[in-house]
């Protein structure tokens, strides 16, 4: 991203913050700053805080030995760095650049950096970003649909390439490393997860690949992600090893129709509750409403899991832009689950699929 990317990204951040009546936003390390400035530092005990204040320029409060670091960012001379040195209460330097109001201050904000400014800064209130300024970085910008469009289709390339491995006899953490080295095969720098849900296990939509053998017979959830160039992918393919028994293969029917109800219900100005909705229904009329048992979808971009989600009561309207997953499951407890995920771009008239992988059951060794 070019420095100008940034510069209007920070204009826009400033004018969210106040059609929401904040005095700004305070951003702390993690995927609102990298947005923001594309610097990256880790998050650590000593404050790196940016503060973009409604009608201010925008300054960022540094420890002194990580200023180079700071200055070298994208924005690095185009925003106000300021150093504050060991010894220093950084919390009341933070206060002086806050001033007073209420701001949103980045969810994964560390609790000691929020109590430290709440001590520091007694005329500042403070709401997280997902409760007062939630759609942030919600509408991608066509470079960032790019790096999504090409994360999603080097998971789908790892996908491809777990068809062809074996299966039955292995363990579900066997099969987990196979996947986590297609996706690095296949250009992702970081391995985020790697669900290997098989027969029963599969029931748990998070189960965490363990030591049990996959047997044949046996359904079999995957369900992995990462990162190439900052930008997530998540994707849920459900296979079978050998011949499926009758019941998976109507439950992966019916799940495979929900996730497709879901896609046909984006477009612009849908409530994001609608597409969970449409998927709810075609599983609820198949008799297994009860067995479906999260949210469609989540929003995706520097973190796999921001806004907007795709859940009841979520009335937000889509937009052009915005990019989440479709993940419709069936658990069946003790005996299997199916879940298909694909991440999904809102376009200008319904939407587009990132992920192209195949959605036919598809048969392993
Ligand atoms: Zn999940
Ligand atoms: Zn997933
Ligand atoms: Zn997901």
């Amino acid at each position: 991203m070019t420095a100008h990317v940034y510069d209007a990204r920070l204009r826009r951040a400033g004018e969210t913050a106040a059609a929401a009546g904040l005095a700004g936003l305070a951003v702390t390390p993690g995927a609102d700053l990298v947005y923001l400035t594309g610097y990256a530092p880790p998050p650590l005990e000593r404050l790196t805080l940016l503060v973009v204040g409604v009608g201010r320029d925008p300054v960022m409060l540094v420890p002194a030995l990580e200023s180079p670091a700071a200055a070298s960012c994208p924005v690095g001379d185009r925003i106000e760095i300021v150093g504050w040195a060991d010894g220093e209460d950084p919390y009341e330097r933070a206060a002086a650049l806050l001033g007073s109001g209420p701001f949103a201050i980045t969810d994964s904000a560390w609790a000691s950096h929020l109590l430290g400014l709440q001590r520091a800064a007694g005329g500042c209130s403070f709401v997280s970003v997902s409760a007062s300024v939630p759609h942030l970085r919600a509408i991608k910008d066509e470079a960032e649909l790019n790096l999504l469009r090409r994360v999603a289709e080097a998971a789908d390339r790892a996908f491809a390439e777990v068809l062809s491995a074996r299966f039955g006899g292995r363990s579900e953490r066997e099969v987990a490393e196979e996947v986590a080295a297609a996706l690095r095969r296949q250009g992702h720098e970081e391995v985020d997860f790697t669900i290997v849900g098989s027969g029963p296990n599969g029931a748990s939509p998070h189960h965490e690949p363990g030591s049990r053998r996959i047997e044949r017979g046996d359904a079999v959830v995957l369900d992995f992600g990462g990162r190439m160039d900052g930008y997530c992918s998540d994707i849920t393919r459900t296979v079978v090893v050998g011949a499926p028994e009758p019941q998976i293969e109507e439950v992966y029917e019916v799940v495979r129709t929900a996730q497709q109800a879901a896609f046909e219900a984006i477009a612009p100005g849908v409530p994001a509750e609608r597409v969970d909705a449409a998927a709810r229904a075609v599983i609820a009329a198949a008799g297994y409403g009860g067995q479906f048992v999260h949210r469609t979808g989540h929003g995706i971009g520097l973190e796999v899991h921001e806004p907007p989600y795709i859940v009841a009561g979520n009335p937000t309207p889509l937009r052009p832009g915005m990019t989440f997953s479709i993940e419709p499951g069936i658990y069946l407890p003790n005996r299997f689950g199916v879940r298909i995920e694909d991440i999904v771009a809102v376009t200008d008239d319904g939407a587009v699929r990132l992920n192209q992988a195949t959605r036919d059951l598809q048969t392993v060794a």
